[in-house]
């Protein structure tokens, strides 16, 4: 079932937004080589119970982690650990807090020190490509139009879009109603409405779309080992387009 949020519903949405895009701002200046995954994670962790929040992944389906951080060819679902960041990473933070009750979720990726040209133009376009469908969110439009929007401008320079995992709606529970593919038709899916909180987030990747699980049950990488990236804000629908809910 789609919600339809109400303005209170909404200014919590925002306090839990603010605190996951405010985490993003944080962590950014501690993302250089030899930092490990997980003292990430910790840092995360600390930031967003001191905000008062809780983080909205841990334990979320069985999560081992705070938040998930994906490197390189991990696309998404990455377990912080031991892995230590190297000069020409690209990391992926992906980030959900709760506030009194409703989750704001995030994820940004970020070059560690100097990236390659071709990282730069994943890390570039993925970034458009989440503004592109961003663009299309209005009353009146339709899920399908994000999905169009996001998958023309992959398409068009020439970036896999990754199609088993969606963006999604958000509110009291971290994924809700409706699911938000990175693909599709225009004037296809939901209506949007003012009031809908949903989470957009392209996840392109620099070859092929394909990708698979590795045997920790949760990382999932790119099937040619080439680097992946992603871009996901929370947002709500207002009267005449949107609001970013988790800026940073
Ligand atoms: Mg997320
Ligand atoms: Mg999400």
């Amino acid at each position: 079932m789609i919600t339809i949020k109400s303005e209170y519903e909404i200014e919590l949405m925002k306090k839990a937004g603010a605190i996951v895009g405010n985490t993003h701002h944080y962590l950014e200046q501690f993302i250089k080589p030899g930092i490990t995954t997980l003292e990430l994670n910790n840092l995360a962790r600390d930031y967003i119970i001191k905000s008062g929040a809780t983080p909205s992944f841990e334990n979320l389906y069985g999560f081992p982690g705070t938040i998930c951080i994906s490197v390189n060819d991990e696309v998404v679902h990455g377990i912080p650990g031991n892995r230590k960041l190297k000069d020409g990473d690209i990391v992926k933070l992906d980030i959900g807090a709760c506030y009194k009750g409703y989750h704001g979720d995030s994820a940004w990726s970020y070059p560690v020190g100097n990236v390659d040209d071709k990282v730069k133009y994943l890390l570039e376009h993925t970034q458009k490509a989440l503004f592109e469908g961003l663009k299309e969110v209005k009353p009146g439009n339709r899920i399908g139009d994000i999905g169009a929007a996001i998958e023309e401008y992959a398409t068009k320079h020439n970036l896999g879009v990754v199609k088993e995992l969606v963006g999604h709606g958000i509110g009291t529970e971290v994924h809700q109603d409706p699911d938000v593919p990175n693909y599709g038709k225009r004037g296809t899916g939901p209506l949007l409405k003012e009031g809908m909180t949903i989470a957009v987030e392209p996840m392109l990747n620099y070859g092929t779309a394909d990708i698979y699980q590795l045997d920790d049950d949760w990382t999932i990488v790119t099937a040619d080992y080439e680097p992946s990236a992603h871009f996901e804000h929370t947002i709500v629908v207002t009267k005449d387009g949107y609001m970013i809910l988790t800026k940073r």
